[in-house]
C-alpha cells in the first residue's frame, strides 16, 4: 500500500500536460502560458515625459536666463516643428518629447512663469523626467514566459505591448461519476433508505475552483452495463473521477469494469485515513481516479491527490498548497501505522497560528469539514500528538484566514 507521499508520485508521474489554446486577452486570467509571448513593439514607444512641466534642452538652463514659451504638447498629440534655441515647450505626462528636447521640468520646479516665458532652475540634467523609448520591455522580448500565471499586471503590459491573444494550457475536462445503487439525484426526497448523490456537485464545485471544467455524467448502478456505459462516456473527457464502489464490498465493481474498459491500475489503497480504498489508474494519457463514496473522504481525496494532478495537467507549478506551522491548542489521538488527516480550526494571533480539532474526526460527520479551515497531515508512525506541539498545515482554501478586515 504506498505511502501519501509515494501515492502522490505515482500520480504525478503518470499525469501529462494538456494541449494549449489561444485565447483573448481577458480569457487568460488566471491560467498557465504555454509559451513566451513578444512584445510587439517597444515600450515606451517613445521618448516621452514623465511630468506635467516643460520640455527644454538641458544644456540651455540657467537660472537668470529666461526661456521662451513656443507650445504645448498633450498625452497623446507630438510636435514636428523644431524648437529654436532658447526656448521651452509646455509638456503633459505621457506626451513625447519634442527630438530635440532633452530633459524636462516640472511644473512646480519652475521658478518664475508667464504665458511666454519661464524662468528656470540652473541644475538640469540631460535626461530628466524622460521615459526612454524601450525601457520597460524592447520590441520582439518576452512579456510574459512559458510557464507563467497570466494576473491583471501581466493583462496591462500584454495589452500595451500589442498582445490580444495568448498560448494557454486548455482547461481540464473532468468528467465525474457518482456509483452507488441507493443514490438518488439532488431534488429529490430521500425515503426508503435512498441517499442524495451530494458527491457529484461538490467534485464539480471544486473542479471549477481548480480551474477546471466538470462534466456531470450523473449516477451509474452497481452493475456492469450501468457502470461500463457510463464509464465509456467518462472515458471522453480528459480525467474521470468516480466515487463509490471501490473498496472491497461485494458491489464494489467499479475496479474491474475500469479493467475491462481498458484502464491500467496503478495503485489501490493509499496508507491514509480516511479515504484509504482510492484507486488510480491510466487509459493511455487519461488519469482515472476512484475515490471513495463517503462525501468527506471524497472531498478530501480530491484535494489531496486529485487536485494537485488537474493543476499539473494544465501547467501550474507548486500544486500543493503552502504548509504552515500551527501550534496545537489540544491532544491529538491516532492509530499507528496509517497518516492521518486531520481536519482543523486555525485562529491566527499575529504570525503564530494556534489549531485545534474543527470537532468530532469520524469519516461520517460532515459539519467537521464544513468547519474546518485547514488540514494537518499526521504522519503514519506517531500515535499521539501533545497540546503545544507544532503540526504542519494547509489551508483548504486560498483565502481562509488570510484576509484581514482592519484598516
Ligand atoms: P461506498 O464507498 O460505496 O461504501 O459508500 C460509502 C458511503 O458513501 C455510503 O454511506 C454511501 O451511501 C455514501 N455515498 C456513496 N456515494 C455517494 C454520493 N455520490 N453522494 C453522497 N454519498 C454517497
Ligand atoms: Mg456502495
Amino acid at each position: 500500500m504506498p505511502s501519501v507521499v509515494e501515492s502522490r508520485r505515482l500520480i504525478l508521474d503518470a499525469v501529462k500536460l494538456l494541449p494549449s489554446e489561444e485565447v483573448p486577452l481577458l480569457s487568460a486570467t488566471g491560467r498557465v502560458v504555454s509559451s513566451s509571448v513578444n512584445a510587439r513593439w517597444d515600450l515606451p514607444q517613445y521618448d516621452n515625459s514623465a511630468m506635467d512641466g516643460y520640455a527644454v534642452r538641458a544644456s540651455e538652463c540657467r537660472e537668470n536666463t529666461p526661456l521662451s514659451v513656443v507650445g504645448t504638447v498633450m498625452a497623446g498629440g507630438s510636435r514636428d516643428e523644431s524648437v529654436p534655441p532658447q526656448s521651452a515647450v509646455r509638456i503633459m505626462t505621457g506626451a513625447p518629447i519634442p527630438s530635440d528636447c532633452d530633459a524636462v521640468i516640472p511644473f512646480e520646479e519652475i521658478l518664475a512663469e508667464s504665458c511666454t516665458e519661464i524662468t528656470v532652475p540652473g541644475n538640469v540634467k540631460a535626461g530628466a523626467h524622460i521615459r526612454n523609448k524601450g525601457e520597460d520591455i524592447r520590441s520582439g522580448e518576452p512579456v510574459v514566459t512559458a510557464g507563467s500565471v497570466i494576473r491583471p499586471a501581466d493583462i496591462n503590459m500584454l495589452a500595451a505591448a500589442g498582445i490580444t491573444a495568448l498560448p494557454v494550457y486548455r482547461r481540464v475536462k473532468v468528467a465525474i461519476l457518482s456509483t452507488g445503487d441507493e443514490l438518488i439525484e439532488p431534488g429529490t426526497e430521500p425515503i426508503n433508505g435512498k441517499i442524495i448523490n451530494s458527491n457529484a456537485p461538490a467534485l464539480a464545485a471544486a473542479v471549477m475552483e481548480a480551474g477546471g471544467e466538470p462534466v456531470l455524467l450523473g449516477i451509474a448502478r452497481d452493475n456492469e452495463e450501468s457502470l461500463q456505459e457510463k464509464i465509456a462516456s467518462g472515458l471522453r473527457a480528459d480525467v474521470l473521477v468516480t466515487t463509490a464502489g471501490v473498496s472491497a464490498g461485494e458491489r464494489d465493481l467499479v475496479r474491474e469494469v475500469l479493467g475491462k474498459a481498458g484502464v491500467e491500475q496503478i495503485f489501490w489503497k493509499i496508507s491514509l485515513k480516511p479515504g484509504g480504498p482510492t484507486a488510480f489508474g491510466m487509459k493511455g494519457d487519461k488519469p482515472v481516479f476512484s475515490l471513495p463514496g463517503n462525501p468527506v473522504s471524497s472531498m478530501l481525496m480530491f484535494e489531496e491527490f486529485v487536485r494537485p494532478a488537474l493543476l499539473k495537467m494544465m501547467g501550474y507549478k507548486g500544486v500543493f498548497r503552502p504548509l504552515f506551522k500551527g501550534m496545537l491548542l489540544e491532544e491529538v489521538h491516532k492509530k499507528e501505522g496509517k497518516a492521518s488527516l486531520l481536519r482543523i480550526k486555525v485562529a491566527r494571533e499575529g504570525n503564530i497560528f494556534k489549531v485545534h480539532s474543527a470537532g468530532n474526526q469520524q469519516t461520517g460527520l460532515q459539519r467537521t469539514l464544513v468547519n474546518a479551515d485547514a488540514i494537518a497531515l499526521l504522519p503514519a508512525e506517531r500515535t499521539v500528538f501533545q497540546a503545544g506541539e507544532e503540526i504542519d498545515f494547509h489551508f483548504l482554501h486560498d483565502s481562509a484566514l488570510m484576509g484581514r478586515d482592519d484598516l
